[in-house]
This record gives C-alpha cells, structure tokens and sequence, in this order.
C-alpha cells in the first residue's frame, strides 16, 4: 500500500520492539485505552493481547480507517475517523489512558489537546520525535512547561529509524506522562497564552515580558530568564499576572 507522507504515516514494523511497547503501556482489566493513529494496526493488535474494557482508535486517514475495520470483529474495539489534533477525548470517558505512535508533523499539537484534556487523561504513552521527547522530559520550552503542570515526564526509550517502514529521517523516542495527583485548577487557554508569551525570545530578561514590580513583589530577579524559572515560579507569576492591579489607596 502506498502511505501517505503529508500523514507522518511511518509504521512500526519490528516485532520484538512493538511487544516492548505493549508491556510499557501495560493495558490493565477495566481499562478505557485510546490509541491515536494506529495506520494498519500493528501496535493495536499487540494490544489486544492485553485484558482491558474499551479500545477507540482515533485515526484521520479513511483509507487506514477501512483496513482497520476487521478488527471491529473484537467486541472492545471503536474506530473513530477523526482528527486527533481537535478530538474532545473526554467524551470517551473519565478516565483514559492513550498511546500511540505519533504522526510526527503534528504531534505538539496532538500533545497540546492531551493537556487540555488532562481532566480525563491519566496517563499517555507517546511515540515522538527524539528531539521533541527529549524536549518534553528536561528541555525548557512552553509546551514543556504545560505538559508538567498537570503530567510528570518519563523519558522509556529511544528507537532507530530502521524500526519503522519507510524510516523516517529522524530517530523516535517514546515519552510517558503520568497525571499528577494535586493538579491546579486554572484556565487552560489563558495559562497556554501566558506561556507562549513568556517562552518567547528566550534569551531576553524577564523584565522585556512582565512587569518589573509584578517580579520583585515575589522577589524573582527580572534579569533573570524564562529557562531558570521553576514551575512554581511559573504559576506564581501566572496567577499574579491575572490578578487586577488594585488602585492605590488614597488617604482623604
Ligand atoms: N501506529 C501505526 C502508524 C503510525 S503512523 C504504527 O505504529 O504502525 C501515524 C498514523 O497517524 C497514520 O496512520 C496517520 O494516518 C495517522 N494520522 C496522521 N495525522 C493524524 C491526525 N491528525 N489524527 C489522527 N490520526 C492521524
């Protein structure tokens, strides 16, 4: 079959590395998986070895859609043919774990939807672009910053281009994110906003990005950088940031 490269469509196709896959997803009894491109199933079939409750598939591409459908014969299994980009995975349920082997040309912004479904997603584990896995897990850029608000990173592995068909011209790692237990409660949009702002031009000091007295009021140095703030530093500065600047008081 020809695959379609605008659809980062790179199969996995060694055996003994797709078992090891199934192992680290580690389906479990009563669980609701999602699997976010599954191409021609080769992953997914390793999957269904595993005891679990539900199956979806969230897959753009109708011609994947229809081979995939001789698995519709497992009684676990729901195919949906949509975009995982925008894909309101909450309405598949509370408590979901996803994975998958990722189309490279989207997968920040298939990593960017899972956060904003954090609510409902426990746990994903994602096949990437090993720069960008990396990124994730220890790299200081917005997106990293977003996933580790609500997830803790692990990096599980690095895989080599010839493990897929057509190899792709970058190497692959696979990343976990695990849900926090205490998560805070704020306002998805604007935080993604504040952080897209504040990762911008990196190198400049905080000070080009916030206001001077908003950074010494939590005594945070505004020569300082974005790279050397911790998450909490982060979240200080966000909800600081949204608070209105009371009116000074004046005495009658
Ligand atoms: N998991 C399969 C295929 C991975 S290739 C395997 O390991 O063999 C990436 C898959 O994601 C392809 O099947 C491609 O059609 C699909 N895809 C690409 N963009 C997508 C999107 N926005 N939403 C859902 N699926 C997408």
């Amino acid at each position: 079959m020809k695959l379609k490269k605008h659809l980062g469509q790179h199969l996995l196709v060694a055996g003994g590395v797709i078992g090891r896959i199934g192992e680290l997803i580690n389906p479990q009894e009563g669980d609701v998986l999602v699997e976010i491109g599954p191409g021609t199933g080769n992953l997914t079939r390793e999957i269904l070895r595993y005891p679990f409750k539900e199956l979806h598939l969230i897959e753009i591409d109708p011609d994947m859609v229809e081979r995939l459908k001789e698995l519709l014969e497992e009684g676990r299994v729901k195919i949906h043919g949509a975009d995982a980009v925008s894909f309101d995975f909450c309405s598949l349920g509370e408590s979901l774990k996803l994975y998958g082997n990722l189309p490279y040309n989207v997968a920040s912004l298939i990593v960017e939807n899972t956060v904003f479904h954090h609510k409902c997603i426990t746990q994903a584990v994602y096949m990437l672009q090993k720069e960008v896995a990396e990124k994730l897990q220890k790299g200081s850029s917005w997106l990293s910053t977003f996933v580790k608000t609500f997830y803790e990173v692990e990096y599980l592995m690095s895989l080599p281009a010839r493990f897929f068909r057509p190899p792709p011209k970058v190497q692959s790692g696979l990343v976990r994110l695990l849900r926090k237990e205490k998560l805070p409660e704020l306002d998805l949009v604007e935080y993604r906003d504040f952080l897209t702002r504040l990762y911008a031009m990196k190198r400049k000091a905080l000070k080009s990005k916030l206001e001077e007295s908003l950074l010494t009021k939590v005594s945070i140095d505004p020569m300082r950088r974005v790279e050397s703030l911790s998450l909490e530093e982060v979240l200080l500065l966000f909800h600081l940031s949204k608070s209105p600047t009371r009116p000074p008081s004046h005495d009658i």
